[in-house]
């Protein structure tokens, strides 16, 4: 949106400055994201009460009607509609604008605010929006639709166009990328699309976003490891280690599927590093439940966990499950998990101490030059050099300091 208004003239401001247009770009997650959005938009008006305020993404998707009451809000835009803010902001008079398309029947990925630039090494590119699964405590089907496919020939072209620009490494990404290509006719499996990506030149790494552990089968890893760009960092979405909760979620696998895949994977890639998330006091989550997970975890022993207290989310099926689980008791089993979090995380550190790896160099901070390995590593080494940026270079490591190994050219 904010490349859509420079190309449109307009000048970028802080969000806390004076302006004559404001966008709220919501998210509508847990009921806490839709509190803020609410207390950032009854804000705005404050630095500038002639200003245009315009309300879009996903809060702004699943609850029009609620925003409705809001009087300060000039325009509604859903997701679907942002890619003609700058049009909606231009046309607005006197008259409020709502505007929000019912996701739900679109078919079509929208050709929209597709890539983001992290760094000048890196760019993260949407492939696939929407999500069919319905697990019980998601609002996202509800909010970005059903599944859409962006054109494999679109991704290659974009990608082209990046590695001209000297960008090294693509996040490929997408609210639920196991489900890319599935909405054409015939199916366009996604290791099809990496094939193909893997072949541009000038593109070194090739990196997955977060992916469902249900695509992670043998037929898939044998085929992937011979993409030799493809990095050995895989974050595979668990949730939970307990069948039963995970069945109380609707994530439709089983521990067993998982551990599998993740066999597989370390078969193939014998330094990946594994991530995950996980969801700690979902509702009925027993002492016992909570314990199966526990101990599956610290089995798996993920590189890091991303560790999340069920928060209710107003609109889906958790929501009103019974036995919801106390705060203090979240907090604790969360503490626990991160814990053995941070303890995995030091642990893998220490065992690349003399090793030799290969570094994407990123940027200088402070004296020291740092860059990522392709396993998602974080590594610094002592230069002032500017002429290391956007290289790969082997460096050995003499340090694990906290979450960031240390080494030498
Ligand atoms: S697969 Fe992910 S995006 Fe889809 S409903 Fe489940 S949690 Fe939400």
């Amino acid at each position: 949106m904010k490349q859509k208004f420079i190309e449109a003239d307009y000048k970028i401001v802080d969000f806390e400055k004076e302006a004559d247009v404001y966008v709220v770009n919501t998210c509508t997650v847990t009921n806490m994201s839709d509190r803020k959005s609410r207390q950032i938009i009854r804000r705005v008006k404050e630095q500038n009460k002639d200003s245009i305020l315009v309300v879009t993404g996903c809060y702004a998707q699943v609850a029009k009607e609620e925003l409705e009451t809001i009087e300060e809000i000039d325009i509604v835009l859903g997701n679907q509609e942002k890619k003609d803010i700058v049009t909606y902001v231009e046309e607005k008079q006197k008259e409020k604008i709502r505007k929000v398309s019912n996701i739900l029947y679109e078919r079509d990925f929208a050709e929209f605010g597709t890539t983001t630039y992290t760094d000048k090494t890196r760019a993260v590119i949407k492939i696939q929006d929407g999500c069919d699964r319905f697990c019980s405590y998601c609002i996202i089907p509800y909010a970005r639709g059903r599944i859409r496919s962006r054109k494999k020939e679109e991704v290659i072209a974009e990608i082209k166009e990046i590695a001209k620009k000297g960008i090294k490494e693509v996040v490929i990404t997408g609210i639920h990328l196991a489900s890319y290509g599935k909405d054409y006719k015939p199916h366009i499996p996604l290791i099809e699309l990496l094939k193909e990506v893997n072949k541009i030149e000038g593109i070194n790494r090739i990196r997955l976003g977060s992916l469902e552990p249900t695509l992670m089968t043998k037929e898939f890893i044998e085929e992937l490891v011979k993409l030799e760009k493809v990095c050995d960092h895989f974050h595979l979405s668990l949730q939970s280690g307990c069948n039963a909760t995970l069945e109380r979620m609707n994530r439709r696998y089983r521990i067993e599927e998982f551990e599998e895949g993740i066999q597989l994977i370390r078969r193939h890639y014998p330094n990946a590093s594994l991530t995950t998330d996980v969801i700690v006091g979902f509702p009925g989550e027993t002492e016992e439940e909570f314990k199966e997970t526990y101990e599956f975890l610290e089995r798996i022993k993920f590189y890091k966990m991303h560790v999340f207290k069920y928060s209710p989310r107003k609109g889906t099926k958790a929501a009103v499950m019974p036995n919801q689980i106390a705060g203090e008791i979240k907090e604790g089993r969360s503490r626990k998990l991160i814990e053995l979090s941070n303890k995995n995380q030091e642990e893998q550190n220490e065992n690349y101490i003399g090793k030799e790896v290969a570094v994407l160099f990123e940027e200088l901070e402070e004296g020291y030059i740092k860059g990522h390995t392709s396993n998602y590593m974080m590594v610094y080494v002592k230069s002032n050099d500017k002429t290391i940026e956007n290289t790969i270079q082997g460096v050995t490591i003499t340090q694990a300091i906290g979450d960031n190994l240390v080494g030498e050219l």
